[in-house]
């Protein structure tokens, strides 16, 4: 029997994702040299992934947003239910706002997609300090409009109806 890579994720690595803000994900990218991307060209050095020119002869791998993005496997889930319709335009253009200032900071903070269907908006994202992020953008813009339900891979925002906000 071959034995199991160190580097596998486990079970307990994974819940730790949101309890501490760790990533099983880039636990498995932890590479000790200067490592670049093949997809995005994020560069990994002294223990980061950065945005910048990757130096001659730095090994090249998949960062873990990349990997995430590959296997449809996202850090965290928000979905927000039962948003009226005249709000929805203006929700979605600050989360692809908020999303696209994180990233060019952080290359493994990254929007993986929105759906927005008439009930829900389903937003998918590579790490949980964008999840964060946009939980408070959005709770600061829409004040008190929101009840909000934090679970370790999901967080549920639910609108609140006319009544129910008064
Ligand atoms: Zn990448």
């Amino acid at each position: 029997m071959r034995k199991l890579p160190s580097n596998r994720i486990s079970s307990q690595k994974a819940r730790r994702v949101d309890a501490g803000g760790l990533d099983a994900y880039a636990d498995l990218h932890k590479p000790s040299g200067v490592v670049v991307c093949k997809t995005c060209r994020a560069v990994h050095e002294r223990g980061k992934w950065r945005w910048s020119d990757a130096p001659d002869g730095a090994e090249s791998a998949l960062c873990p947003a990349c990997h995430r993005i590959e296997d449809r496997a996202p850090a965290h889930v928000i979905r927000l239910d039962d948003v009226p319709e005249e709000q929805r335009t203006e929700l979605v253009a600050m989360i692809h706002h908020t999303a696209d200032e994180e990233a060019r900071q952080h290359p493994i903070e990254r929007l993986m997609w929105v759906t927005d269907t008439k009930s829900r908006i389903e937003v998918a994202l590579t790490g949980v300090h964008l999840a964060r992020r946009l939980r408070a953008a959005i709770t600061r813009s829409w004040r008190q409009r929101f009840v909000s339900k934090l679970g370790v891979d999901t967080t549920v925002m639910r609108w609140k109806d006319a009544e129910a906000a008064s």
